[in-house]
């Protein structure tokens, strides 16, 4: 988003106007969804890093749409059981997962029903098979939950691999035979595929998608709604249970940031260099921490908590001309609130750059460096040396 601020102004606009369009639509729900912070692998951050990850999203997204957000999309929608513990602290209320994330579920039981009966087994879905028309509950060991919903697979698929984006007619045709006809009360189908399938891999989707939402669903009786409200007025009736640590691009857990595991290569090409750079780059990030926590303890009162504020100098780096401090006031009213002690000016400057040097160790976990196809190595690269391109 703030590269469509600086490139974009207008479309950036068109963007946040329609989140609040939606919210006047949708009883105060919003289209918008938070994302973390720099499209790093949660499953593969350290803890005190997924937590500065969703709050840098969160507060990103404040900025820009004026509210908090209510759900977050994860970056390849990697995920385990204590990235779900964080976004629970961090209030986010859901997340939207692959089909092939799922292992288990079962409806919770009513008043009425016999606990023995075969209806509430668990059901393993394993291989896909969850049925994404309704949304899942998922409970953490301490008894807390967060609301899952599951995309359709094979409709995200074909979006995004196959021409059912060819007119919206034959969208609607394709979306309609995913709606089941048992008369439950409503159900929902959800697609999730790559913003960039829409005008920049295949021309003209965008007007497809658009005069489908405007106006084909409508003329089929099918209402254009998003997650939030959809979750306000239909509340999990089924709970989840989800493998360990699953991503939607990678069949091996979050094998495709780390390990040599086939993924986003094939023919000649091998990835025997992602082990030694994710292990170079975890030692780095530990000793810029104690770098980070044995200076930045001369100037704050809370390193960590400065971190996590950090990202409000991040999103306004402007200066207002009335201010004595060349930093910008923005920063100085974040140096104010966090320092121990009145700093210098070199102090300043030295607090600074160790709040950058953190956010380049988190940007360095960017998960995009990890499988685009120029990082690659022909198998006949003999050299242990590896290539840093990031
Ligand atoms: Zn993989």
């Amino acid at each position: 988003m703030s590269w469509l601020e600086n490139y974009d102004i207008e479309v950036y606009q068109r963007i946040v106007e329609g989140d609040r369009k939606s919210r006047e639509r949708l009883n105060g729900h919003g289209n918008a969804i938070a994302q973390v912070y720099n499209h790093i692998i949660l499953p593969l951050a350290n803890q005190r890093d997924k937590y500065t990850q969703i709050r840098w999203g969160k507060e990103d997204f404040r900025k820009r749409f004026g509210r908090d957000p209510e759900g977050m999309w994860l970056a390849e929608t990697a995920v385990d059981y204590a990235t779900l513990e964080a976004l629970i602290d961090e209030k986010i209320s859901f997340i939207i997962l692959a089909p092939t994330q799922a292992e288990r579920c079962r409806p919770f039981p009513s008043e009425n029903d016999d606990p023995e009966s075969e209806q509430l087994e668990w059901q393993e879905v394993g291989g896909g098979q969850i049925d994404p028309t309704r949304p899942y509950r998922c409970f953490i060991p301490d008894g807390r939950y967060i609301d899952i919903f599951f995309y359709d697979g094979p409709i995200s698929g074909d979006m995004g691999f196959d021409d059912v984006l060819q007119s919206s007619d034959f969208l609607a045709g394709r979306i309609g035979q995913a709606v089941k006809g048992d008369r439950r009360q409503s159900q929902l189908i959800s697609v999730a595929t790559d913003g960039e399938t829409f005008g920049h891999h295949k021309k003209g989707t965008e007007k497809c998608i658009a005069y489908a939402c405007a106006t084909e669903f409508a003329k089929r009786g099918w209402t254009v709604t998003n997650f939030a409200h959809y979750l306000s007025i239909n509340p999990p009736t089924w709970e989840v249970v989800l493998k360990p640590v699953t991503a939607w691009s990678c069949s091996h857990g979050v094998d495709r940031w780390q390990d040599d595991c086939g993924c986003g290569g094939g023919g000649e090409w091998h990835q025997k260099w992602r082990r030694p750079l994710r292990d170079s780059l975890n030692w780095l990030r530990d000793e810029l921490t104690k770098v980070y926590e044995d200076t930045g303890r001369k100037f704050f009162n809370d390193p960590w908590l400065a971190r996590d504020e950090y990202i409000q100098v991040i999103l306004d780096r402007s200066r207002d001309r009335r201010s004595l401090c060349p930093l910008g006031n923005r920063v100085d009213e974040f140096l104010i609130r966090h320092q121990n002690h009145p700093l210098s000016a070199s102090e300043k400057i030295d607090a600074l750059r160790l709040l950058e040097m953190q956010r380049h160790a988190l940007l360095m976990f960017t998960s995009c460096g990890w499988f685009l196809k120029n990082y690659l190595v022909p198998k006949a690269y003999k050299s242990s040396a590896m290539p840093i391109a990031l």
